[in-house]
């Protein structure tokens, strides 16, 4: 089979099925070919270019200029402002066929595409006065232009290392406002794409003199990355992920102007009351590094890897019992995730926001189980730095560290909030 990927690319070779077929999933066939789109890009052309990243751990700037080209840069960007037009689901379910061929472009291509997915679909369904509506308009039709015309890139650097990334307490990162805007402080760890991105869509808390810092001021500002007092600090080494580069940034006195806003006053932390679903959005990529744990084993056990002797291993028992166990899982983890990703809205249910809860814990916590026993029943020699499963593997095992919603702290709210109505005590 061929794939005409642009004019002059074609490439030979098994065209991989999508991860969710749009006929069973009943996918209309504007998303179909929205997740096509990104299919075909991270088989063809980020596949290949995934090893490297992920040995100099550099970040996939390739990728992102061939992202801007086939439009999926402003995926979620209305039609009206030049984009696809893309909802949750869709953008999800194209999220996962990226990051089944580079974990890392898929992750941070999530950082980017949230601040227009919040700023966006999202921001449309929560409450917003006429003038501030109106505002909030023209200012994202500014950075929707960006995007769609500069190949712009954003990203989302929350994590503090206290308590804040995790919904406890207010981001120690301050705005202080001044004329025109405000002056921000402070320091983000692990913010993804740093150095890289054009904007840093940083939260942190509006401060007036004197004032306790609230989580009800949080501010969702996008920070151009070239602001006198923006500095990325410190090394870039870990274990998985690699290709995110997600260093230190440092905010030291800097001005922000208010048309930086990508929410106005307030209306983050409507959000994060009102549509939880918006922190699954880091488990798409994990969905892929799923589905890519069991294409390797299929095919290794097939010798159908290329680079490899086609030896075949399909024959023993053993093997066939690990890939059932395995397509067992990945069903199991798909059926609960496109749920989930289905029915992110507004005002949730209790009932579908433990499963939200449900459905991240077992995306993170699966991908990683099912790269464990690919590596076991395929053996030794595939996990050879040649192969890509070993990155999987490593990739795969970042996922539950991810705040707010890690594996930890899902278990943490799927108890509670099972057992307790909000507000309910034992007093
Ligand atoms: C590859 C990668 C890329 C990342 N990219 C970004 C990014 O772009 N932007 C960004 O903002 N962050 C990013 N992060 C950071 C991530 O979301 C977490 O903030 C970070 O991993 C937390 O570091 P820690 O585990 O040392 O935190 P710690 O605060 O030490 O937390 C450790 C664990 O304790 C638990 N815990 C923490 N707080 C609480 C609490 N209040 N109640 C109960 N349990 C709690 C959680 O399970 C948590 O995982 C990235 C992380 C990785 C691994």
């Amino acid at each position: 089979m061929t794939l005409q990927v642009s004019k002059n690319v074609t490439v030979v070779g098994k065209v991989d099925a999508p991860i969710f077929d749009p006929r069973a999933f009943r996918l209309s066939d504007e998303q179909a070919a929205i997740i096509t789109r990104a299919r075909e890009l991270g088989q063809t052309i980020f596949a290949d270019r995934a090893a490297a990243f992920d040995r100099d751990a550099t970040f996939p700037t390739e990728n992102y200029r061939d992202l801007h080209r086939a439009g999926l840069l402003g995926i979620s960007i209305p039609k009206k402002h030049g984009g696809l037009g893309a909802g949750y689901q869709t953008y999800a379910l194209a999220a996962a066929e990226i990051g089944r061929y580079c974990g890392a472009t898929a992750l941070t291509w999530n950082m980017h595409v949230c601040s227009t997915l919040w700023s966006g679909p999202l921001a449309d369904d929560l409450d917003m006065e006429t003038g501030m509506r109106a505002e909030h308009e023209r200012r994202r039709a500014v950075h929707y232009k960006r995007i769609v015309d500069d190949g712009a890139i954003y990203s989302q650097p929350f994590s503090e290392g206290g308590a804040a990334a995790a919904g406890g307490a207010a981001f120690g990162t301050e705005a202080k406002p001044v004329d025109g805007g405000w002056i921000v402080n402070g320091k983000k760890i692990f913010a993804s794409l740093a150095g890289h991105a054009d904007y840093y869509g940083v939260l942190c808390t509006e401060t007036a003199e004197g004032e306790k810092a609230s989580r009800r001021n949080t501010l969702y500002l996008a920070i151009p990355a070239k602001t006198e007092g923006v500095s990325v600090v410190g090394d870039w080494d870990p274990l998985g992920m690699r290709g995110t580069v997600s260093r230190t940034l440092l905010f030291k006195d800097v001005f922000v102007p208010e048309d930086a806003a990508l929410m106005p006053r307030g209306v983050y932390f409507q959000a994060a009351l009102r549509w939880p679903h918006m922190f699954l959005t880091l488990s798409p990529t994990y969905i892929g590094l799923a589905q890519a744990s069991y294409d390797f084993t299929v095919r290794y056990l097939r010798g159908e890897v290329p680079g490899m002797p086609p030896v075949k291993r399909r024959m023993y028992p053993t093997k066939q019992i690990a890939v059932a166990q395995m397509q067992i899982k990945l069903e199991q983890i798909k059926a609960i995730w496109f749920q989930a990703v289905t029915e992110a809205c507004a005002n949730p249910s209790k009932e579908q926001v433990l499963r939200a809860y449900a459905a991240q814990y077992s995306v993170m916590e699966g991908a990683n189980e099912l790269a464990a026993l690919a590596i076991r029943t395929c053996g030794g020699q595939s996990m050879l730095k040649s192969l890509p499963l070993e990155r999987i593997y490593r990739d795969s095992r970042c996922g539950s560290l991810m705040l707010p919603w890690t594996a930890e702290l899902c278990l943490d709210r799927i108890g509670r909030e099972a057992l307790y109505e909000p507000g309910e005590t034992d007093e």
